[in-house]
């Protein structure tokens, strides 16, 4: 036969009879006709002329993506059953569930009296024999006749000599599903299954496939690199043999295991492999980015670095600090920084930005700083005007509330030069000119997918980048969709902040709730409501809620419209408070006065959308309602709840949860109740929406994964990353000798991502 390296144990009936004979079971053969048997099976083979396919067979199978004879290679169990351990008499206790697979070689039914019998059947199996009865079941007898292979299970009673189970649960084990397993202890594949496909008829078409098959693939993962990865991964705890198998020992692992260490291994080096090829791609294009483009080279001095330090009026967190440190020193490359810097609500993010921007304008550039919101860029121009007030800087604002004369002047001057800083919204700051461009920095983007770069061009010199965001990426998402970007983190808080206390509340919390918050405002503190919906009026256009709420909302009268709350609250409740209402759909000068009111103490209550989330700091507001909890994500609720742990006064959300949730929300909501690490929220996030949800797992750096769970395979995807940008740092192109097929591989899965560098 063909294959000299088919396994030994199964040479006799595969490799040495050829297909035919491991098909014998299947009549179907005769229409592939003798003589064709070892001269037309290849990896290419159409699947409707393998062996028991036929053309109605082939036509179910390929709405399995099967092909080709080499489609099978690859159609990856979902998962795999292992053979039960083996059920000894001996080890039979009085009175606990046990399991026992024998053969039944005596069964006999005894009837009395009319509609009273006894049956029982003595079940054998290597280890000794075990007795079953049932009483007035007269057709068991018919089921476990003599010589059936049974399963049974229950809790056994010894009677005389010899264990007895009483009316056990019992399965008849079919000869042609799990006989192999009983017989030879075999892990079994179980395969994504389509409509007129058993799982009993893959195994057997896979089986002689796979045996025939699977050493014709090319290698692709050259010996060394393979005992370096287990290497690494052994590093990790995994129990590995001393290389990663090689490809066709892997596909027979995965689909044929002989034991579980096999399977491991086997299932480890395809993993592994997927992931390899991923992250070279992504390293690849990092590199890419890193020797195409050029930035400003921008040092920080020591006497810089002090000068700007000194502006902050308290001490920096360790980890401000040393993400500093780690952006200064991107800087002062000649490459353009691409930091993504996470961290909570309140961890202190802008100041880091601050430093960078004055880097910048330092080593004499400009720098630029990008709000989502107009609201979001006036505080940020409010906070930097403060702080730089006795210094040279020159500070411009871009937002859609100046006049046009006003606006011009603005661009004007940036183009000139004569602004340092530009503070403005990303919709204007997009696409204006500059005069030299240093930093470019992107607040509170949580929408990971998109890759917004920009136009800011100027000779061929690109800005360095600094994206910040609350919303924290769960690691596996971090290292897949964000492969080419670099992520920083700042964990701690900064001291001193209030604690902050989370209630879950249905309809009955209402009246006490709001005595809590005139108790409060009483005492001199703000509080916020956050309704889900602007209200009927105004729905269909609003589209901070469009992404926000489940378009199949009912657009029902309710209490979590804001304009209803505001209503009700300012006249109900609420009526001897200053009440103020804000939502994404007013104007925004309208939307400035408000905010500027209630950062001002003027305002009491705010009742608001989701505009509030991003970013607003009123250290005095402590106290927030969130109305209709159960629609909003995981993410946005740790956000909003950032808006009350800003100052040193305790803070206290209640969130209220309308109508009865499915379940699975009020997990979250108690997931939510119960932690305050925003990191630990998104992971709790990414788990309960399962993987199919995620934004990385859907299109990690561009291509599906057909075996790698990035949450299952973590620990493969580190080394598998550390082991991708080892390589493209020493071999850019993957040039050295025995990387050619992996290179190739790489290019076709990824190919047409890896020119995304600019603007795509
Ligand atoms: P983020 O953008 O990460 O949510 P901010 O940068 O807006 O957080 O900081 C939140 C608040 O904490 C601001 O009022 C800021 O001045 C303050 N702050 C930041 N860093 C520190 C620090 N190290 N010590 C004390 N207060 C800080
Ligand atoms: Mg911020």
């Amino acid at each position: 036969m063909s294959d000299p390296r088919t396994t030994e144990s199964r040479t006799n009936e595969s490799g040495g009879a050829g297909l035919d004979s491991s098909g014998s079971g299947n009549a179907g053969l005769g229409n592939t006709g003798p003589g064709n048997s070892e001269s037309t099976l290849t990896l290419t083979t159409p699947i409707q002329y393998l062996p028991g396919i036929g053309p109605a067979r082939a036509a179910k199978l390929r709405k399995l993506g099967l092909r080709i004879a080499r489609d099978f290679l690859f159609l990856f169990p979902r998962n795999h059953t292992f053979p039960p351990p083996p059920t000894r008499v001996a080890d039979l206790q009085e009175g606990e569930p046990a399991t026992f697979i024998g053969t039944i070689t005596d069964a006999e039914l005894i009837s009395r009296t009319p509609g009273k019998s006894l049956f029982a059947a003595i079940v054998e199996n290597e280890s000794g024999a075990v007795r079953i009865v049932f009483f007035n079941q007269p057709f068991r007898a018919e089921q476990l006749t003599f010589d059936t292979r049974v399963r049974i299970s229950g809790s056994p009673k010894l009677a005389g000599l010899r264990w007895e189970f009483t009316h056990p649960n019992y399965e008849i084990i079919q000869e042609d599903e799990l006989q192999e397993q009983d017989d030879g202890g075999l892990i079994l594949a179980n395969y994504p299954l389509t409509e007129g496909i058993k799982q009993s008829d893959l195994r057997r078409l896979a089986r002689p496939l796979i045996e025939e098959l699977a050493g014709q693939l090319p290698e692709v993962l050259p010996e060394r690199l393979r005992r370096d990865a287990a290497e690494r991964l052994k590093r990790t705890g995994m129990e590995l043999p001393d290389a990663l198998p090689e490809i066709g020992e892997s596909l027979r692992g995965i689909h044929l295991p002989e034991s579980e260490a096999d399977l491991r291994a086997a299932q480890t080096r395809l993993v592994f492999q997927e992931l390899l090829v991923m992250q070279l791609a992504l390293a690849m294009r990092r590199r890419s980015l890193t020797s195409e483009l050029r930035a400003p080279s921008l040092e920080c001095s020591a006497t810089v670095r002090n000068r700007i330090l000194r502006r902050f009026p308290f001490d920096l967190t360790g980890d401000q600090r040393r993400v500093m440190d780690v952006i200064a020193a991107d800087m002062a490359r000649q490459y353009p920084m691409n930091r993504l810097l996470q961290g909570d609500v309140g961890s202190g993010k802008t100041v880091v930005a601050i430093f960078a921007m004055l880097v910048a304008v330092a080593g004499g550039y400009q720098a630029t700083l990008m709000a989502p919101t107009e609201v979001l860029a006036r505080q940020h121009h409010a906070t930097l005007t403060k702080m730089l007030a006795d210094s040279r800087v020159r500070i411009g604002l871009l937002c859609g509330s100046l006049t046009a004369a006003e606006r011009r002047d603005t661009i004007a001057k940036i183009k000139s030069g004569e602004l340092d800083l530009i503070i403005g919204t990303q919709a204007l700051v997009y696409g204006v000119q500059f005069h030299q461009l240093g930093l470019c920095v992107i607040d509170e983007q949580h929408k990971f997918g998109v890759k917004q770069r920009v136009t800011l061009r100027d000779g061929g010199i690109d800005p360095h980048y600094l994206v910040m965001s609350a919303t924290p990426i769960p690691r596996s998402v971090a290292m897949t969709q964000f492969g080419d970007v670099d992520l920083s983190t700042l964990r701690e808080k900064p001291a001193g902040r209030g604690a902050v206390h989370t209630y879950l509340a249905g309809d009955s919390w209402r009246d006490r709730w709001w005595t809590f918050v005139r108790q409060r405002v009483a005492e001199g503190r703000q509080a916020f409501v956050v309704a889900p919906r602007v209200g009927p009026e105004v729905e269909a256009a609003d589209e901070e809620l469009s992404e926000l709420v489940d378009a199949t909302e009912p657009p029902a009268e309710d209490i979590t419209s804001v304009h209803a709350t505001y209503e009700k609250l300012r006249t109900g409740p609420l009526k001897d408070l200053r009440v103020g209402l804000l939502h994404g759909r007013m104007a925004s000068d309208e939307k400035q006065r408000v905010m500027e009111l209630f950062a001002e103490g003027e305002l009491d209550v705010l009742v608001s959308t989701t505009v509030i989330e991003v970013g607003i700091d009123v250290p005095n507001a402590t106290v927030m309602a969130i109305l209709g909890g159960n629609r909003f994500g995981l993410a946005q609720l740790h956000q909003l709840r950032g808006r009350v742990s800003r100052g040193k006064h305790a803070g206290h959300v209640c969130v209220f949860v309308d109508g009865d949730g499915p379940p699975e929300e009020d997990e979250r909501l108690k997931v939510f109740e119960q932690t305050l690490d925003g990191f630990e929220l998104a992971e709790a996030d990414y788990r309960l929406r399962g993987p199919g949800d995620v934004l990385g797992q859907r299109q990690s750096g561009g291509a599906k994964l057909r075996i790698a769970d990035l949450h299952r395979d973590m620990e493969i995807l580190q080394v598998a990353r550390e082991m991708a940008q080892d390589w493209i740092d020493r071999d850019p192109e993957m040039e050295s000798e025995g990387l050619e097929l992996l290179k190739s591989q790489v290019l076709r899965r990824y190919g047409n991502h890896l020119d995304l560098g600019d603007g795509a």
